[in-house]
């Protein structure tokens, strides 16, 4: 059985980069019929953030990476959460220096910063020299002490990772880092090793930077006689060409994005993309067909530069796929939240806007006419096709207005959606009509009648659609402002 696990740390958001090493984790899990696990591994109390596992739950979840055991789930190696682990690392740590893998330091901060201040790169095993006996005797008397691991001095390590083949350290390039810390706590490196042996992950899928680490991590395996996992390293992905795509830069976390209006199918797709290709180079795909084109050797050895328009151009496809019902239940809390928006048909704006959004958010520039109104200019009147200006405008409004009010019938509470579907195909009769009898081309009314009611050279819909959306009062209303403006 292959077990796979996103081990993040809670430090306050999900960041793009950790979605897609999740992401790859449970792909490779469900490819291969295995089991995805989430581990917190909260060891450093100083990064720790309240509330942050939770968004790491709620992302997950929301971005369809449902996985087997965890925090909130449960599951047979539990608990999920390392600073409940606790009690575990400090035995196994002492079983290491028995074999030989560890040992007690005594070191102090004074010794270590002069040590460092000799020039020293690493730590110089001084205390991996003393014997039993001292060791005991300086414990009982109370000393305190760290546990550190013994990395051999000579030789070097090799392993063989999935994505970068052999991976060779010289051992002497490696430090007696410190597993158990003065207090009794483990450090991440050594909790890290040990969950994922006591959890039965044999495929540790993680970021790059661990690539040179791993043989360390390998020597407690060893030094515990534990099997070694395979290891698949990912390459990072950047903001551009020498920096990685982290917070601190301002790039987004999975949740900014969904608030900038991104569908989280969107975002799942493009951030695949981001380091692994299928074989047949395909773009658009659902997580489903994600899992079945999965493999490791699509995975890629360079990093990844982070487009945010590729991704916008996606999640426009994504948006035009949608049915309208599903659009309007996605677009509803943007919708909610505009201004300019109250008092509007929130269904009839979804209607007209869904095939123009590459965002959810576009509903609100694309409804900016709504609100930017009154002092629009004037010039907009004019068009070359149609030959139409401010003066034709000018000419027509009158005619215009008497139209609508004679030949729009004002809505009843009972008017249901056929009654008023007639009344816009009445008025838009009405409209030709009106061209007919005064000399127009249909399109020279239909122009002018547009941007007198909206103001705006480009609207999501026609002047009929835009007449509905406003409704009979503000047309009328619209159209007898810009006319006192033309005068
Ligand atoms: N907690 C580590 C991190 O967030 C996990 C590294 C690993 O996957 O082994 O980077």
């Amino acid at each position: 059985m292959n077990r796979t696990r996103f081990a993040p740390s809670p430090t306050g958001y999900l960041h793009i980069g950790g979605l897609r090493t999740a992401l790859y984790s449970y792909l490779f899990a469900r490819k291969n019929g295995g089991k995805f696990i989430l581990r917190i591994e909260d060891t450093d109390t100083e990064r720790k953030v309240d509330g942050a596992s939770e968004i790491i739950y709620r992302t997950l979840k929301d971005a369809g990476l449902s996985y087997d055991e965890g925090p909130d789930v449960g599951g047979e190696f539990g608990p999920y959460i390392q600073s409940e682990r606790k009690a575990l690392y400090l035995p196994l740590a002492e079983r290491l220096v028995k074999n030989g893998g560890a040992y007690y330091c005594f070191c102090g901060k004074e010794r270590l910063e002069q040590l460092k201040a000799d020039g020293a790169t690493k730590y110089d095993k001084r205390c991996a020299g003393l014997s039993v006996a001292e060791v005991k005797a300086r414990i009982a008397a109370g000393a305190p002490y760290v546990i550190r691991q013994n990395i051999p001095e000579e030789g070097s390590s090799t392993y063989t990772d999935g994505v970068f083949g052999d991976i060779t350290v010289e051992n002497k390039d490696l430090e007696d880092g410190v597993l158990i810390k003065s207090d009794g706590m483990p450090t991440y490196n050594f909790a890290n090793v040990v969950d994922d042996y006591l959890m039965g992950i044999n495929y540790v899928i993680r970021g790059v930077e661990y690539l040179s680490s791993t043989p360390k991590y390998n020597y407690i395996y060893k030094g515990l006689g534990w099997e070694l996992p395979n290891y698949i390293h990912l390459q990072p992905i950047m903001r551009d060409a020498t920096h990685k795509l982290s917070k601190r830069y301002g790039d987004a976390s999975y949740e900014d994005f969904i608030k900038k209006g991104y569908l989280s199918e969107a975002i799942v797709n493009y951030i695949a993309l981001l380091g692994w290709s299928p074989k047949d180079n395909r773009e658009k795909m659902t997580l489903e067909e994600m899992v079945e084109l999965f493999s490791v050797d699509g995975l890629s050895k360079s990093a990844s530069i982070f487009d945010e328009e590729k991704m916008k151009w996606l999640n426009a496809q994504y948006i035009r796929e949608m049915s309208s019902e599903a659009f309007y239940e996605k677009a509803l809390p943007f919708l909610e939240e505009i201004e300019h928006l109250r008092g509007f048909d929130l269904g009839l704006v979804a209607k007209l806007t869904h095939s123009r959004c590459e965002l959810l958010s576009d509903v609100g520039k694309l409804t900016a006419f709504l609100n930017d109104f009154d002092n629009f200019d004037l010039g907009s009147f004019k068009n070359e096709k149609w030959k139409t200006d401010e003066a034709t405008a000018e000419a027509m409004l009158p005619g215009l207005i008497t139209v609508v009010s004679d030949q729009w019938p004002v809505a009843s509470e009972a008017d249901g959606k056929e009654s008023t579907n007639h009344k816009l195909s009445n008025l838009h009769a009405a409209l030709e009509a009106f061209a007919l009898e005064n000399g127009y081309k249909k399109g020279q009314v239909l122009w002018i009648f547009r941007i007198a009611i909206t103001g705006s050279l480009v609207t999501p819909g026609g002047a009929i659609e835009m007449a509905e959306l406003l409704g009979r009062e503000r047309v009328l209303k619209r159209m007898q402002a810009v006319s006192r403006r033309l005068r």
